[in-house]
């Protein structure tokens, strides 16, 4: 395990880029490491959902444990993937060697390690469809774990890392993935593509919406959505499609309405609304960008302003995908 003592900059590990700096940086490169990663440590993979908004007090622990063994069988592919692993070329990797499932999850940023923990999705697929297992260091217990899917808990941008986020630290993540691939299509602008549709072809449009739609967190820094979709209940919907005729929604299986909170903001018209450098991306609403100097105050409040502004307008309270760090450790808005 290196560590580092001296003051270092946070702003080259949060896409977020804020000027933090934290005292105590750990790079945990194996697994073999474990046991001196500090109760109290923030785990940091690639710091694209995470927001450093002052300097931080506490340990930061840098999950970089890497390495992709595949395994087949009759009817899947086992992978097991270190945690520190990049997941948009692990994405690719896969393409590469034929394993078909992950492409509607290309070019999402972040570490392998980090996929689990807020269950990342995009285009109809979410990384749960595909775990296996996920192996994690359990700090209370002080031992290794292979957590079961069903015991990760995954739902919606959630799971049961993200419930208690002090207590496993993942190093690695198994997947399975049927070898009789099935396209997932209904995401709208796949819907065009033409048939018979190949995994490559998924893989190829899925890196150029994301590409024209997204701000590339290298140019302008951000951490995706800032805000998670709403899910609400029928009555409240039949209330608001009434008053907005145009919104759009999603039907769950559960009978609930899941909205948009992208439109929600943007028919607020607040694309480009700016506090400090901290400002709504002109594109796209949902997310949050540094547009040059901002500091966390700036980031706040321009987040409490969305946050009230959407419930006086629609009476929805919109929650933070991203994950907000003061000198102490995880905040809420
Ligand atoms: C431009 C852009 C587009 C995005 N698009 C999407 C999208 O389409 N869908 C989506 O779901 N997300 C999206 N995101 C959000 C982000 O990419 C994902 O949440 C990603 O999984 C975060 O990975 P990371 O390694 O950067 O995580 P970090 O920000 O480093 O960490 C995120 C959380 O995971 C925890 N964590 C990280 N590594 C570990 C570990 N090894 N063990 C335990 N806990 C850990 C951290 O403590 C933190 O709570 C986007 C972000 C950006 C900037």
């Amino acid at each position: 395990m290196s560590e580092t003592k001296i003051s270092t900059d946070l702003s080259t590990l949060h896409t977020f880029r804020l000027p933090a700096k934290a005292q105590d940086i750990i790079f945990l490169d194996s697994q073999e490491q474990v046991n001196d990663i500090p109760s109290d440590a923030y785990i940091l993979g690639g710091g694209s959902n995470t927001i450093f908004l002052t300097d931080f007090k506490k340990p930061i622990v840098c999950v970089r444990v890497k390495g992709i063994k595949v395994r087949q069988a009759k009817e899947h592919w086992s992978v097991k993937v270190g945690a520190g692993e990049d997941w948009h070329n692990l994405v690719l990797f896969l393409n590469k060697k034929g394993i078909h499932g992950l492409e509607n999850l290309a070019l999402i940023p972040g570490t392998v390690g980090a996929a689990p923990v807020q269950n990342i999705g995009a285009y109809g697929r979410e990384v749960s469809d595909f775990i296996d297992y996920v192996q994690v260091w359990d700090r209370q217990e002080r031992k290794l774990v292979n957590v079961s899917t069903v015991d990760c808990q995954f739902g919606y941008r959630d799971s049961i890392f993200k419930q208690y986020p002090m207590r496993w630290v993942i190093l690695e993540v198994h997947f399975l993935i049927p070898k009789l691939w099935q396209p997932e299509l209904s995401y709208g602008e796949l819907k065009a593509l033409n048939q018979p549709v190949s995994a490559t072809d998924i893989l190829n449009k899925v890196i150029a919406i994301r590409t024209a739609k997204l701000p590339d967190p290298k140019v302008i820094p951000n951490a995706g959505s800032f805000f998670k979709n709403p899910v609400i209940s029928r009555s409240k919907y039949s209330e608001l499609i009434e008053r907005f005729p145009t919104m759009p929604y999603f039907e769950l299986a559960t009978g609930e309405i899941k909205l948009a909170a992208g439109w929600l903001i943007d028919h607020l018209n607040l694309k480009g609304f700016k506090i400090g450098g901290a400002a709504v991306h002109m594109q796209q609403a949902l997310v949050l960008i540094n547009s040059g100097g901002a500091t966390g105050a700036d980031v706040v409040k321009l987040a409490r302003h969305i946050l009230s502004v959407v419930y006086e307008n629609y009476g929805i309270e919109l929650e933070a995908e991203v994950r907000l760090l003061d000198e102490k450790g995880l905040v809420s808005l």
